[in-house]
């Protein structure tokens, strides 16, 4: 059975992508639009929760926010955006947002209360039903805190979860170390990264050594096929 449909407005290439990719990999139809003009005609009845940016290129997102409510009451509609003071939030939920997330994000968060809001509605999959990440070898449950590799169940200190759902989540693509360190590690990047290190030598222990790849300068990707 598909999952309930999500609308995914978000200009941002690379958020976006990560997000269909996801949203696809645990069977939820995904539409998505870099605009907001074609949004409320986009949000058809299968859509069932729309993911929505502020700061898109034609309309403002909070206007967005507005129409949608409007045309569909039932709609669970969740902001996902960079403006982060308390006026903003009010603002977003008073246009009739069920939830505001700030960016930067965790994957693991916006999953959480994704499921919440399609629970509330009735439309979730039944837990075990919850279709676990995947790259190659590799499988991880974010709602579980569970992995695997070959079918096998990998024992990971916390913060070596976090990495390799952040990894497996963008398998095939470059993580930043900016973005490691922002997203599992909660702190922006101050230099060291000693931590950093430690942690991918560990994990590269437990998933195989080639799984993931170095990027010089830049940070490390998970082989899709690894
Ligand atoms: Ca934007």
């Amino acid at each position: 059975m598909a999952g309930a449909g999500i609308l995914l407005v978000e200009d941002d290439e690379a958020i976006a992508s990560g997000l269909v990719r996801v949203f696809g990999s645990q069977g939820h139809p995904v539409t998505r639009l870099a605009r907001g003009g074609p949004a409320v005609a986009a949000a058809t009845e299968d859509i069932k929760l729309v993911i929505l940016d502020l700061g898109l290129p034609d309309i403002d997102g909070i206007d967005v926010c507005r129409r949608l409510r409007a045309a569909r009451p039932d709609l669970a509609i969740l902001i996902l955006s960079a403006r982060d003071q308390e006026l903003d939030v009010v603002a977003g939920l008073d246009a009739g947002a069920d939830d505001y997330l700030v960016k930067p994000f965790r994957l693991s968060e916006l999953l959480a209360r994704v499921r919440a809001h399609l629970r509330r509605a009735g439309l979730a999959e039944p837990e075990d039903d919850r279709e676990p990440l995947r790259a190659g070898a590799l499988a991880v449950d974010l709602g579980a805190r569970r992995a695997w590799r070959d079918g096998d169940e990998l024992e990971l200190r916390p913060k070596e979860f976090d990495l390799l759902a952040l990894l497996v989540g963008e398998a095939g693509r470059a993580v930043t170390r900016e973005r490691i360190m922002r997203e599992v590690w909660d702190t922006d990047w101050m230099g060291s990264t000693k931590t950093l290190d430690t942690h991918v030598l560990a994990l590269r222990h437990k998933v195989g050594a080639d799984a993931i790849t170095t990027l010089r300068g830049v940070g490390y990707r998970l082989e899709d096929g690894a």
